[in-house]
């Protein structure tokens, strides 16, 4: 694509002197950064298998501004092989190339390039490699989902962690990188094992006083200085705390850890817990910061440190308060990968911040390249060419109306308004934002609103964008008003009659049964004790309106054929949180329970296993179960013949009036339509990359 065809709609100003100091070059080790915005490792659920999908998305966070860009976890020895989850690889001098694909985008554009070089221990699953996992004594996997033990290191096996440790930075040094990791945190490596008092229950020298669980950190952090030291810089990612109570490591042993430590790495990266990505539900912008405050006192080298930051106000702070020397980020910096710049360029008001979804996170999880609910173009800026600020122009004067004003229907008129385009967006409703409005009303959802706000700060800038509220379109109408194309972005509404993942047909329900759905729960309709609410979707809805009914004070249980509630939230890594959340409000919690009937008083439970069933008393009945496209309108404009009328030279449906899903899904659908509106390549020329990325 070239760059006469792009277009970017930003205007710059000048940078706000109160944040001069982020954009200060900071000195680590042998190499310097160019300023102090730092990309720490982060997954991507792409990892190997896909070199040039994650160099093209490094290497945009490069352009963005960033002055330092790391890899994801990169395996450097078979004996620590998470597959099959995405990582990157340096497991022989095979894999040098396609780490300095990344290397090579990242320098580009004037950033160093890090390493996140890492030997798995107790978390090892090796269902690649096959190599029997090791670890400091012997444990099961804490991930459960691999029934084997990692064995536990005899002193030959530490020599040979130690042995591979070298050859592995050395083979980050050959593919360019500037900083290599000796990782000690979240509870993968096993370095982290040899740390944690949890897992090291060794008698020999490497085993009991903290003096001794550090012996493999010193020895190849010293081995690691010999051999790459001269050119790449070392940092050491440390968990400050294991938050894992009298059993991990504590916060007394991370302080005194780093105490022990203190000027033996080039950069410190600081971090606190095994999972240190909570969703904003739980945890909101700098939350690590309690644990800060001792850092810069024990050494003198440049600290980093995460807190989900989107402010620069706190990102400046943090650093004047000589807490960190680096904003540390993973989330910020793929919902925003231009984040810096924006900042740079005094454009705070084009800052796409991180809403806290996880849905990043649930990727990898799920094995699958990530993606982004704010930032649609993660991940597709090698295959689809996305560049998140910029899109091509239109060469149309095509008009378009777009109906709905919910975060489809935002992201359309704003891609398409952005490639000049005359646009039109109609919402039935006051305000814009749709199904939004009511779930960021929902307890601790509040940032998810930053989806329509940023696209309606953007919307603003547009003055080809014509904006109507309180405009409730039908068919007739649109055919009138003479637009060349129309796209429907109407969303979509939950059942009420228990269609789901479990029920293909109609729940039996008595007619006098008070069933009810989710949007009149959160537009606070009444509701009578004892409230069932059955969870067949399994996301975030069911357990967080039974936190609602409960927080009101109404008698409730949550019914889900799952053996969780929320259960696809482990992927979003907040599910523990949302049980412990309802067991703490009293919520009654029956899991692998189907709901069979509803009658007049009360509901008939069905064990999923064996059918038994269990009459339980029932005021009113939730269903959270699947939603239906409200695809009325589109329906009725397409006539019975399913034809485009002759008025309009196309119709489309995008987000959940398409198909109902994500969040995430929802905007790209919007996104991909606003894109390729009126663009000649077919899109399947472009996804046969995805099947070349090697
Ligand atoms: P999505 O996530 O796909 O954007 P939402 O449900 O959040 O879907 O938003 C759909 C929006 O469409 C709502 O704000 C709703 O008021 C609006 N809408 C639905 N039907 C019409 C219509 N006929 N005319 C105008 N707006 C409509
Ligand atoms: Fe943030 Fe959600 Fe994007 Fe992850 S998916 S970066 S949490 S907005």
């Amino acid at each position: 694509m070239s760059i006469e065809t792009l277009v970017e709609t930003a205007v710059k100003t000048k940078r706000d002197p109160r944040y001069d100091i982020l954009f200060e070059p900071v000195q680590i080790g042998p190499v310097r950064a160019k300023n102090r915005f730092y990309q720490v490792p982060h997954c991507n659920g792409a990892g190997y298998k896909y070199p040039n999908t994650v160099a093209a998305m490094r290497g945009m966070k490069a352009e963005g501004g960033w002055g330092v860009v790391n890899t994801e976890f990169c395996s450097i020895h078979p004996v620590g092989d998470p597959s099959p989850t995405g990582h990157a690889r340096l497991w022989t001098d095979a894999d040098i190339a396609p780490n300095a694909l990344m290397v090579e985008a990242v320098h580009k554009n004037g950033a160093l390039a890090g390493c996140e070089t890492v030997i798995t221990g107790v978390y090892s699953h090796n269902r690649d490699s096959r190599e029997i996992s090791l670890s400091p004594s012997p444990y099961p996997s804490p991930l459960g989902d691999f029934p084997s033990v990692a064995r536990a290191l005899d002193r030959n096996d530490i020599k040979n962690i130690r042995r591979w440790h070298k050859e592995g930075v050395l083979r980050a040094k050959k593919a360019g990188f500037d900083i290599v990791y000796l990782y000690l945190c979240h509870g993968i490596s096993i370095l982290h094992d040899f740390l944690s008092p949890r897992i090291n229950h060794r008698t020999d020298e490497y085993g009991g006083s903290l003096e001794n669980r550090l012996r493999l950190t010193r020895e190849i952090l010293e081995e690691t200085r010999d051999a790459v030291g001269d050119k790449c810089a070392i940092a050491i990612r440390l968990s400050l705390d294991d938050v894992l109570g009298d059993e991990g490591l504590s916060r007394e042993e991370g302080r005194e850890a780093m105490h022990m430590l203190a000027e033996a790495p080039d950069l410190w990266d600081l971090t606190a817990g095994a999972v240190d990505s909570i969703t904003s539900r739980f945890e909101k912008e700098n939350w690590l910061e309690p644990w800060l405050s001792f850092v810069k006192s024990v050494s003198s080298k440049p600290v980093v440190a995460v807190g989900r930051f989107t402010s620069p106000d706190t990102m400046a702070s943090m650093v004047k308060r000589g807490l960190i020397d680096f904003v540390g980020a993973a989330r910020p910096s793929i919902a925003d990968p231009f984040l810096p710049k924006k900042i740079e360029e005094g454009r705070l008001d084009d800052i796409r911040e991180c809403i806290g979804c996880n849905i990043c996170l649930a990727s990898q999880m799920m094995v699958t390249p990530s993606r982004c609910t704010q930032n649609p173009t993660f991940m597709e800026e090698w295959r689809r060419d996305w560049h998140p600020e910029k899109v091509t122009i239109g060469h149309s004067s095509s008009s378009i109306l777009v109906v709905g004003g919910g975060p489809a229907g935002l992201e359309a008129a704003h891609i398409l308004g952005k490639r000049g385009f005359q646009v039109s967006l109609a919402e039935a409703g006051k305000e814009l934002g749709g199904h939004l409005l009511p779930v960021t009303r929902l307890p601790g959802l509040s940032e998810w609103l930053r989806v329509r706000d940023y696209r309606l700060g953007q919307l603003q800038k547009l003055t080809n964008v014509e904006i109507f509220l309180d405009s409730q379109l039908d068919a007739e109408q649109i055919l009138t008003f003479g637009f060349d194309h129309v796209v429907l972005a109407t969303g979509s509404h939950w059942r009420r009659d228990g269609i789901g993942r479990r029920h293909v047909l109609p729940i039996p329900t008595n007619e006098n049964a008070v069933v009810l759905a989710p949007e009149q729960i959160m537009t606070g309709c009444e509701v009578r004790d004892r409230v069932i609410i059955f969870d067949d979707d399994h996301y975030y809805m069911g357990g967080i309106l039974a936190e609602v009914l409960a927080k009101r004070g109404h008698a409730v249980t949550i019914v889900t054929p799952t053996p969780l509630v929320s259960s696809w939230t482990s992927v979003t890594f907040d599910q523990t949180l949302i049980q412990t959340k309802l067991i703490e409000l009293g919520v009654e919690i029956r899991t692998n329970m189907d709901l069979a009937t509803i009658e007049g008083d009360h509901v008939t439970l069905s064990c999923v296993f064996t059918g038994r069933k269990t009459p339980i008393a029932a005021g009113s009945v939730v269903l959270v179960t699947a939603r239906e496209s409200n695809d009325a309108l589109y329906n009725a404009l397409m006539g019975p013949n399913e034809n485009v009328p002759p008025e309009l030279k196309s119709l489309a449906k995008i987000g959940d009036c398409l198909s109902p899903g994500l969040l995430a899904q929802s905007i790209y659908s919007a996104h991909r339509y606003g894109r390729e509106f009126d663009v000649a390549t077919p899109p399947l020329a472009k996804l046969e990359r995805l099947l070349l990325d090697q």
